[in-house]
């Protein structure tokens, strides 16, 4: 399995617009950040979590050639508003998109031209949507997917797991019955917004207790906003937890985790 981080941004991106702070002048790429999306590809099946407003960049970037099924988080504008980007994988054929009711209905509503067959006419993407259950395990092609209940401050979302590796943003909490579908994961990836609290978003901070509580081997964090410098939080953070950034991916060979900068602009290995 693989896992390119395709964008590790807040609803805004990094460098936010009009703004002049260091971490949006930075020429560090780590701190140019697009929404928050990751690709997950297994031998013979590739799945994008959330369709972001920058999926056309991210796509152009990592070369994704295809794509059979988008696992929806939620449906906050900077997790869908690159459904229409879906259009080149969907060439005489549809893509599956999986979420939670919630989210199944408001893309209906939002896009409807994108969801509702009737509507399909060429040229436009095709969707078709799949409402999931937190703990039924899906299969999508090789893949088996675990959609995982998180709260996003008042609003339950959902998590993926697939194998040993969970994909948790825009988390503010995780309900007690959610922690045993954690178990055993070696890679997790958390939301963390900045460092001051948040109401809807883990703080660095509260995501790194809840690294130590979920106890993975390795924890990544993404959904970050301009108040975090990459380099400064890398200092800042214990060794088994990472800031993520775009382009990053990670691949699991003979046990080890493998990280390394993707096909994307930062092609540089950077560690073994
Ligand atoms: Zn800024
Ligand atoms: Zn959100
Ligand atoms: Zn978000």
């Amino acid at each position: 399995m693989r896992i390119t981080f395709l964008g590790t941004g807040t609803s805004n991106g990094i460098p936010v617009v009009t703004c002049n702070c260091r971490v949006c002048r930075s020429q560090n790429p780590k701190n140019h950040r697009t929404r928050t999306s990751i690709l997950i590809e297994t031998a013979t099946t590739t799945i994008l979590v959330d369709s972001s407003p920058d999926l056309r960049e991210q796509a152009l970037r990592e070369a994704i050639s295809s794509i059979d099924a988008v696992l929806f988080t939620h449906a906050h504008a900077d997790h869908t508003h690159g459904l229409d980007d879906l259009r080149p994988f969907c060439c005489g054929k549809s893509v599956y998109g999986y979420g939670d009711l919630n989210t199944i209905e408001d893309l209906r509503r939002r896009f409807d031209y994108v969801v509702d067959y009737r509507k399909w006419t060429p040229g436009r993407p095709r969707l078709m949507p799949k409402v999931v259950e937190p703990g039924q395990v899906l299969r999508i092609g090789d893949a088996e997917v675990l959609p995982v209940r998180i709260m996003h401050g008042e609003d339950p979302i959902l998590g993926f797991r697939v194998e040993d590796f969970a994909y948790l943003t825009d988390c503010k909490s995780i309900p007690t019955e959610s922690y045993p579908f954690l178990d055993g994961i070696k890679v997790v990836v958390l939301g963390a917004l900045r460092y001051r609290r948040h109401p809807t978003h883990f703080s660095v901070a509260e995501a790194v207790e809840e690294a130590a509580r979920i106890g993975a081997e390795a924890t990544y964090l993404t959904h970050m906003c301009h108040d975090v410098e990459h380099e400064q939080l890398c200092d800042e953070l214990p060794p088994a937890i990472r800031p993520a950034f775009d382009g990053l991916v990670l691949e699991r060979h003979n046990g080890r985790l493998r990280q390394s900068a993707g096909r994307g602009s930062l092609r540089s290995f950077i560690s073994e």
